[in-house]
């Protein structure tokens, strides 16, 4: 089974919290603070490997997590860093946003990619001492590694995409024109998974064609095989569409040809308006009226028209030389650009957001940012306690408060947290 896309979750490693501790010797009644910072979280990586030709390895895996920041520890020692997460994927693997479609990467070139970046290590309380503030009880959290949903897909990186009914020759004329060496057998749908073929044209000239699998009519809604693989030709810079002329199988060649165009339209309006090369084969079988009866109704609608027998090889070599010329005249292969929208970055102090809101007096702030510092701050300690108070300023919190009228001794609750307000 040839698996061409395939959803999981990536999970990077969350940052190592900061510690908070305190020297202790012999004698020395009360060191300074000495907790160290903790690890970043592990990266997870994405790169292009030309061994792999499916996404089948994702299958039955659909988690992926790199190792989270190891907390810092006392003695200014600073947590170690979680390991970083490669994932191979097939060249050409595009990552999207499930829901909404936004392109994360699209992994083409021989660059990894990191996708979800590890959180940063919290600040231990090494950091925090000061002339005034000898005894910092607090130490910073570290941030959470970034988590997301990606949906892969395989869209095959070739420049020309070969389209057609099955059986009409397309896995032959690529066979003889290219090292590849598909399967290729007087039955449909032999081609079960794209082939890909380098055709070179000698001075170093070459350009790459897939045989994608037969198209069947109804193929862009799902029937039978080929919707599945249209998103194959998604890439190509042309499309070579193959013919059966002497319509050996008691098809009519016109049709077969508004049938597959048909479908590449209802794929996508710009994959039916792709350049497209029309190739008329088996001309060892048809008669000169086939042939031209087909000609001319090509021709009519506008595009570019060969003839050939890939049996015989009669003509290969001229249309394999006119795709080459087109292919001059035309853009390079599509890639796709990664959004940026889809990240907060772990450095932009995540998600500053909160709300507000007044009952009975109370100030009740809900703020997620929050949660984490709370939770390692020591509030009893006053120093814990400014500190935190400085948080509330800087992301305008204490702003929104006097806003909203409050006044010295308003209670404020932040998750339970309760402290009186003061200017
Ligand atoms: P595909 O399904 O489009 O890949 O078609 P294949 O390349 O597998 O070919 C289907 C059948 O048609 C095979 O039996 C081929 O040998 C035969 N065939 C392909 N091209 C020609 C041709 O130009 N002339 C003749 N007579 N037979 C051909
Ligand atoms: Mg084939």
């Amino acid at each position: 089974m040839f698996i061409d896309k395939a959803k999981i979750v990536i999970q990077a490693g969350n940052g190592g919290n900061g510690c908070v501790s305190f020297h202790r010797e012999k004698y020395v009644a009360s060191g300074g603070p000495d907790g160290g910072d903790g690890g970043r979280g592990g990266d997870v990586i994405f790169v292009a490997d030309d061994n792999l030709s499916t996404l089948a390895d994702f299958r039955f895996r659909h988690k992926f997590a790199a190792q989270n920041g190891e907390n810092g520890r006392s003695s200014n020692c600073t947590g170690r860093s979680g390991e970083d997460l490669v994932i191979r994927v097939p060249r050409g693997t595009l990552l999207t946003d499930p829901e909404t479609g936004r392109v994360f990467a699209d992994i083409s070139s021989k660059e990894p990619v990191i996708v979800a970046h590890g959180g940063k290590g919290g600040a231990g309380n090494q950091h925090f001492a000061t002339a005034t503030r000898q005894i910092p009880r607090f130490a910073k959290p570290g941030t959470p590694g970034e988590r997301f949903e990606i949906q892969m897909e395989l869209k095959l990186l070739a420049d020309v995409g070969l389209v057609g009914f099955p059986n009409v020759g397309k896995s032959t004329f690529i066979s003889v024109v290219s090292g590849a060496k598909p399967k290729i057998a007087n039955y449909h749908f032999t081609t079960l998974s794209p082939v890909l073929g380098v055709v070179s044209l000698g001075e170093g000239k070459s350009f790459v064609m897939a045989d994608i699998p037969g198209l069947i009519e109804g193929a862009s809604e799902g029937i039978g095989l080929g919707h599945e693989f249209l998103r194959h030709v998604d890439r190509c810079r042309v499309i070579v569409h193959i013919v059966d002329v002497s319509g050996s199988e008691g098809r009519d060649p016109i049709e077969d040809f508004q049938a597959i165009n048909t479908e590449l339209a209802k794929f996508s309006e710009e994959l039916g308006s792709r350049p497209q090369i029309v190739v008329a084969n088996k001309i060892d079988l048809a008669d000169e009226e086939q042939i031209e009866r087909f000609r001319s109704f090509v021709e009519e609608a506008g595009y570019a028209f060969f003839t050939m027998s890939a049996a015989t090889t009669e003509g290969t070599r001229k249309l394999v030389e006119a795709i080459a010329q087109k292919l001059d005249t035309l853009p390079p292969i599509l890639q796709y650009e990664s959004d940026p929208s889809l990240y907060v970055k772990p450095e932009d102090g995540t998600d500053r957001s909160f709300e507000i809101t007044v009952e009975h007096g109370v100030y009740y702030i809900d703020a997620p940012f929050l949660e984490s510092i709370l939770s390692v701050a020591d509030m009893e300690d006053y120093e814990s306690l400014q500190y935190f108070q400085r948080v509330l300023h800087t992301s305008g919190i204490y702003d929104k408060l006097e806003e909203l009228g409050i006044e010295d001794g308003n209670t404020v609750d932040i998750n339970g947290f309760q402290f009186e307000f003061i200017h």
